[in-house]
């Protein structure tokens, strides 16, 4: 019998992806458009912009094994950018010997090439599961069902998962573990001369926790273009606000950091977008390892401390236990 995996990010997608490598087969479900979660990235007209994810890191041998796979393919490159900081108001390199990498061209390109070879439903909003005598059956939005499914993996923040779990499961979630996150790109017209790759604000302040230069990133925009990421709480604190309230704090957080005069950058165009559910900082109290229902299990960046490499991890090994039990 088939398997379902609700979310085409990289949880559910590295999940999927090993579990029809290892002769499964399975069907993945996305509200989205197509595959990515937090790591899409927009297309525009000067080329991909990233609003969530930055770049990754490969700390653990498996992921590196899955990245070195990918630069290979052409799907993952090196971003070689410099690093630099922001801190009590002063903007200063920050070399560090890490390895950071990026999708190519875009963010998504890697869960692009996993996607490809899998059964997607997109635009496909899950709004039910249930268990049957069968197996279990899915509901979307417009009430169409599929199923029966031997197996069904939640690859969703535990908010998400909570609205599709009946009362007694969704409290065990932790709903309030990730935290918003507003982010505002900058099409500038004119270059900064500025070296930066990333910035890391470590400057309460100005309510911005990180802000990179896209193109400096291979495959991006090829005209000047700012990212602003505002931190957890300044997000929260103003998380109704419209997006002239955003491009507003963005440009002058822009300013201030890179130390220009406000009237100095003009912007072509801007993007803004929230995250409800971007980042968590801490693990969740307990252990979601194990089925939380006969054939229902979760996956997540969530269950092992966010960040992309974990995300894929915690699909990847959900797919052995799930396979060798
Ligand atoms: P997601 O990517 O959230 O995937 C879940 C998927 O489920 C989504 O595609 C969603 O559309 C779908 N979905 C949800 N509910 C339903 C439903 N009911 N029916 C159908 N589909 C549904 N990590 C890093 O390592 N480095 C970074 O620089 C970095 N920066 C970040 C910046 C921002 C602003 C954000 C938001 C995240 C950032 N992260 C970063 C975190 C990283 O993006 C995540 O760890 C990772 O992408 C999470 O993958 P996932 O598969 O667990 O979840
Ligand atoms: P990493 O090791 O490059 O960064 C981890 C943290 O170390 C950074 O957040 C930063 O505080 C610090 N750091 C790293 N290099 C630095 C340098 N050269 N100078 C100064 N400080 C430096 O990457 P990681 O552990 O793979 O984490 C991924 C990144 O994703 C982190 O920056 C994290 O904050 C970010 N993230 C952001 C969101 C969001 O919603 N904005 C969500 C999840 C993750």
């Amino acid at each position: 019998m088939t398997l379902a995996v609700i979310g085409a990010g990289m949880a559910g997608l590295s999940c999927a992806f090993a579990l029809q490598q290892a002769g499964q087969q399975v069907a993945v479900f996305d509200k989205a458009r197509g595959a990515g979660g937090r790591m899409s990235s927009k297309r525009s007209a000067e080329g991909y912009l990233d609003l969530g994810a930055q770049y990754f890191t490969a700390r653990q041998p498996l992921f590196q094994q899955q990245v070195a796979q990918w630069l290979k393919q052409g799907v993952v490159n090196r971003w070689l950018a410099p690093m630099y900081q922001y801190r009590a108001g002063q903007l200063a390199a920050s070399p560090d010997a890490e390895q950071r990498f990026i999708g190519t061209p875009a963010m998504h390109s890697p869960l692009r090439v996993m996607a490809d070879t899998l059964e997607c439903h997109f635009n496909c909003r899950v709004s039910t599961i249930t268990n049957t005598a069968e197996g279990w059956f899915i509901q979307n939005e417009h009430a169409e069902q599929f199923g029966p499914f031997a197996q069904v993996i939640l690859a969703i923040p535990p908010a998400q998962a909570a609205t599709l779990l009946p009362p007694p499961l969704a409290v065990t979630l932790p709903t309030d573990l990730l935290q918003p996150c507003w982010a505002v790109s900058l099409q500038l017209s004119k270059a900064t001369q500025h070296a930066a790759g990333g910035i890391f604000v470590k400057d309460q302040a100005l309510g911005v926790s990180w802000i990179s230069r896209q193109n400096s990133k291979p495959g991006r925009s090829v005209t000047e273009n700012w990212l602003v990421h505002f931190t957890p709480e300044f997000s929260q604190q103003h998380l109704e606000q419209d997006a002239v309230f955003w491009q507003q704090q963005a440009q002058h957080a822009l300013c201030e950091i890179l130390g220009l005069a406000n009237d100095s950058i003009s912007v072509n165009s801007a993007l803004c977008h929230r995250w409800l559910y971007a980042q968590q900082q801490q693990m969740p109290d307990s252990n979601f390892q194990d089925a939380i229902a006969p054939g229902l299990w979760l996956a997540g960046d969530w269950t092992r401390g966010g960040r992309v490499e974990n995300a894929w991890l915690s699909g990847y090994e959900l797919a052995q236990r799930i396979q060798h039990g």
